[in-house]
């Protein structure tokens, strides 16, 4: 029977510490030990998406002729990379160092 909203559910425990955690589903982490992972895995999502942005750049570098206004727009794009590489590298990153 699924769960209603703001009904009692018993405490479920933690994935990783195994500490009961109300409102969390089995196989979830409780809110400390995904913190611990998000400090751990951020450093790495930074190197990846900083390499990502990288490529971007010399990649337009060797490409594409740059005129005043395409830099704005290769600037743009590296940016654009680093912000969506890094939340998908996070997302990652938790993923694998759960395990
Ligand atoms: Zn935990």
């Amino acid at each position: 029977m699924p769960s209603l909203p703001g009904s009692a559910d018993p405490p479920v425990p933690c994935a990783r510490c195994l500490t009961r955690v109300p409102r969390i589903k089995w196989g979830d982490l409780c809110p400390d030990c995904l913190a611990q992972l998000k400090v751990r895995a951020t450093p790495i999502a930074r190197r990846i998406s900083i390499f990502a942005a990288l490529l971007v750049i010399i990649y337009a570098w060797f490409q594409i002729t740059l005129t005043p206004t395409s830099r704005i727009w290769v600037a743009a794009m590296a940016i654009g990379t680093y912000v969506l590489v890094r939340r998908i590298a996070t997302q990652i990153a938790i993923e694998v160092l759960r395990k």
